[in-house]
């Protein structure tokens, strides 16, 4: 499976809302395998996803109708964290991520996306 930078938050704090239902039950299909099997190998790629590819803001491959804040979001938690573009066995990486991120930590990566505000992200993901 691939993943983008920023999804490794998105796919711990979703909780069945999206775009459009295309991209809701595309969601809910990849969030059910990763929560089912943690041990789930994600190629970490700095590209559009197995997310994106349902999404109507793909463009293209590599393009978002929103790509400078979604590269922007992608840069900031590949920075905090180390992050590569290789395998990662799915929960090392976010358990890894969960116990060393913190509020402000949150707050920067994701407060250009307009779902911070509305979403449950910040209390699923800061919950430890
Ligand atoms: S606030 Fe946005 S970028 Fe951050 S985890 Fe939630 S959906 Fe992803
Ligand atoms: S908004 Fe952009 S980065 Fe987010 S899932 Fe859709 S295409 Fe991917």
């Amino acid at each position: 499976m691939r993943l983008r930078p920023h999804h490794l938050l998105c796919t711990q704090g979703y909780s069945g809302k999206g775009y459009n239902d295309e991209f809701i039950k595309n969601m809910d299909y990849i969030t059910n395998i990763i929560r089912k099997n943690k041990n789930t190998i994600i190629n970490l790629i700095f590209s559009t996803d197995d997310i994106c590819e349902c999404c109507p803001n793909m463009i293209s491959e590599n393009l978002c109708i929103t790509n400078e804040k979604v590269k922007s979001i992608d840069n900031k938690i590949t920075k905090y964290f180390s992050l590569e573009e290789k395998e990662y066995v799915y929960n090392e990486i976010v358990d890894f991520i969960k116990n060393n991120i913190t509020e402000k930590i949150m707050d920067d990566i994701c407060c250009e996306c307009e779902w911070y505000p509305i979403s449950s992200c910040k209390k699923k993901i800061l919950d430890k």
